[in-house]
């Protein structure tokens, strides 16, 4: 699916699964529970990987965390709920890698942020440690950047360089700079330590959108390293939502980006989970993977006829809601079904056509009719109060052909 071109990047194996290279963009998340209740770290883990995250990042903050790591990971033995953990490590990392050898060894991968593992001498050998903890125990390592706490002393020190030329930069332009060489440096360094190339991944955060799609150009054209995408602090709802999507978009349009996660701020009583559905709906948008049926929907205008376009529309949207988790199980590859819900003649029968099953409902003034379209034919037309139960019976019957074979290949092989 879709035509875009993929970045050549380094593979890297985080637990069970491959980031980069050919691997599939893969969807993560965070946890934002204290790790040192490892019961309801483990009880939300669980929650974004059923919602489909397939790496999930828990802060690993104090001694009490990192005890806590072992028994995180067998509550999610006892739950089936196998997904790499990454444990997420600022300040004291190299402290904690030593003293919880349980935690280095139960953990996928350690994020280390090189702005927040020490000053002067100290930076590089607090680095040497936990680099050294994962070449011991033969994790990667993603190196995240983020400019809330970019390297002092690099940046610094550019700016210094900077004032010295002839034509000085704007410091803005210096500070992405900084951004970038910070991931580069501190890659090179841990390749210095021993760290194999294949083991690190590299991250550098920022909040605005033109810098997050200036950073990792310059990122990506410089080095062929597996690179996780992030807009840092997206922020609520609606903005967190659409300045992620505009900044993902961009970079992954350009084949940038081998992992992606977005940092919602989650509204009072809204689930965690809601950035993992927002990540998969970015991919499935470009085309890049599918994760469950879509529905193409009109926005609806004044020749709909009352609320009963939208009520249709959204009985559709919630069945197909409700059926995912049966369907991915039963059919394989249903998450590429497409299904359209239209308001009126103008653009109805048109856009059903283009979907796998599609229905235009009547508009202000027309017959009360609904044709229905199945792979580009009219197969029939629906009306009276059945309406809504009539098309779930054609679109079962249409999953049923399409995906139903599928599984039922000899020995219980694909066909
Ligand atoms: S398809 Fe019809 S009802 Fe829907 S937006 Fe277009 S004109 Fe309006």
């Amino acid at each position: 699916m879709g035509y875009i071109n993929r970045r050549r990047s380094t593979c890297v194996k985080v637990g069970d699964k491959l980031v980069g290279g050919s691997a599939p963009v893969l969807v993560q998340s965070m946890t934002n529970t204290p790790t040192e209740d490892p019961v309801a770290t483990a009880q939300q883990i669980k929650e974004l990987y059923e919602a489909g995250s397939e790496i999930v990042r828990i802060t690993v903050n104090t001694r009490e965390a990192a005890q806590a790591v072992p028994r995180i990971v067998s509550e999610l033995e006892k739950m089936a709920a196998f997904v790499p953990l990454v444990g997420d490590f600022h300040y004291n990392g190299h402290l904690l890698l030593r003293d919880y050898p349980d935690c280095a060894r139960l953990l996928s991968k350690y994020r280390i942020n090189p702005g927040n593992v020490g000053r002067g001498d100290k930076h590089d050998e607090n680095f040497r440690m936990m680099i050294a903890t994962a070449i011991e125990f033969e994790k990667p390592v993603r190196i995240g950047v983020n400019w809330g706490s970019l390297d002092q002393d690099l940046l610094s020190a550019m700016m210094d360089e900077n004032a010295q030329r002839p034509e000085p930069l704007d410091s803005h332009e210096v500070l992405i700079e900084a951004i970038v060489e910070s991931a580069l440096r501190s890659a090179q360094l841990a390749e210095s330590y021993g760290m194999p190339h294949d083991r690190l991944i590299l991250s550098a955060k920022v909040s605005a959108v033109p810098d997050l799609v200036a950073v990792y150009r310059r990122l990506a054209a410089r080095c062929d390293y597996a690179l996780h995408l992030g807009l840092t602090e997206a922020g609520m709802a609606t903005k967190g939502i659409v300045a992620s999507s505009a900044a993902l978009s961009i970079l992954l349009s350009e084949g940038i980006g081998d992992t992606i996660r977005v940092s919602l701020t989650p509204e009072p009583g809204t689930s965690r989970a809601q950035e993992v559905t927002v990540c998969q709906q970015i991919l499935q948008s470009l085309e890049i993977r599918s994760f469950s049926p879509q529905v193409t929907a009109c926005p609806g205008c004044g020749r709909t006829t009352s609320t009963l376009f939208q009520e249709m529309a959204d009985q559709i949207q919630n069945y197909l809601q409700t059926q995912r988790p049966i369907w991915r199980d039963r059919y394989p590859g249903v998450e590429e079904l497409r299904v359209a819900v239209m308001g009126c003649i103008v653009n109805g029968p048109g856009e059903s056509k283009h979907a796998d099953v599609g229905i235009s409902l009547p508009g202000t003034g027309e017959e009360p009719r609904a044709p229905v379209y199945v792979d580009g034919r009219h197969v029939t037309t629906l009306c009276g109060p059945g309406l809504v139960g009539d098309f779930i019976v054609l679109l079962n019957e249409y999953v049923e052909k399409r995906w139903g074979a599928i599984q039922q290949g000899a020995c219980g092989t694909p066909r």
